[in-house]
């Protein structure tokens, strides 16, 4: 059955996360993700806590110049902040992440990544290197990007990136790890042919939610936003924009606080939605490269 899924993934290759505003990243591989009926509306009344608790191990690679210097965000104790960051939000889907540790890599060309094409070289030397572990997430931090916050290499990958800052910065590990599992910003509508409609009656002609967009129908229907467009002090949408069958949209703030909404960063991130967290424990059932699978310690 996987082959089968995997014959779709690539048909359905189209995709690219782009690097804009504040929650910057991107995707060296763009594989895509959408699996029909993976995520039929009729299961956004599933209780989050039904799902099975599943733990995964990470580990932290640190990038600090050869003579040893530089990069001193990457502490133990930043590292586990970051963990119970990732913690208090994918718990409440009952997933878990136990943190295996994290270890320093002397390099001056890793140090500082001058774009997102140096994140896959830098994989590759790493695993040239026997530095990425199958049986955990890798989480590879340089002390700086150019170009970009953070970076999940794949859709159903366990690899990413995130600036030095970002480690400590919440929001950032948070997108990437969203990424990982096969979550879309919520705001790109270039995934499909046919644009995300606004509506959300099911029952409506107009009803596409579930088949555009982010894929997930409880997000709003939303679009690159224009910093301007965007009232920060109350993360509210100041735009009468239309979709392309002619509705406003109507943008709640709380989609600009979305983990995986490109807004502005003052509207700091402080969620996911039931779709979101649905479409992450799909992805964790398909897991068609059985990259989660041999991250499991449970
Ligand atoms: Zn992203």
């Amino acid at each position: 059955m996987k082959f089968l899924y995997l014959f779709i993934l690539i048909l359905g290759c189209n995709s690219l996360c782009f690097a804009q505003g504040s929650d910057e990243c991107s995707f060296q591989n763009k594989q895509i993700s959408q699996i029909p009926g993976k995520n039929s509306i009729t299961k956004l009344s599933q209780n989050l806590a039904d799902f099975e608790p599943v733990t995964f191990n990470i580990y932290f690679w640190g990038f600090r110049l050869e003579d040893n210097t530089g990069n001193v965000a990457f502490t133990q104790e930043n590292v586990e902040a970051a963990v119970e960051r990732l913690n208090t939000l994918y718990n409440q889907c009952n997933i878990a992440f136990n943190l295996l540790g994290h270890e320093v890599i002397l390099s001056n060309e890793f140090y500082h990544l001058d774009g997102k094409h140096e994140f896959s070289e830098m994989i590759d030397a790493m695993r040239a290197d026997g530095n990425v572990r199958s049986d955990a997430f890798n989480v590879y931090v340089s002390n700086e990007y150019s170009g970009f916050a953070g970076i999940a290499l794949d859709y159903y990958g366990t690899i990413l990136g995130v600036s030095s800052v970002n480690l400590t910065n919440s929001g950032t590990l948070e997108h990437e790890v969203g990424h990982c599992f096969n979550l879309l910003h919520t705001n790109e509508t270039n995934f499909t042919l046919n644009c995300e409609s606004v509506v959300r009656d099911p029952n409506s002609q107009y009803f596409n939610a579930d088949l555009t967009g982010d894929f997930v129908a409880d997000t709003a229907a939303g679009y690159p936003f224009e910093p301007e467009e965007i009232d920060a002090t109350t993360c509210t949408l100041n735009s009468n924009k239309k979709d392309c069958y002619g509705f406003t949209y109507k943008v709640p703030s709380s989609f600009l606080r979305n983990y995986m909404t490109i807004s502005v960063p003052e509207c700091t991130k402080d969620q996911l939605t039931n779709g979101q967290f649905i479409r992450i424990r799909n992805a964790i059932e398909l897991d068609p490269f059985d990259h989660f699978q041999n991250a499991r310690i449970d």
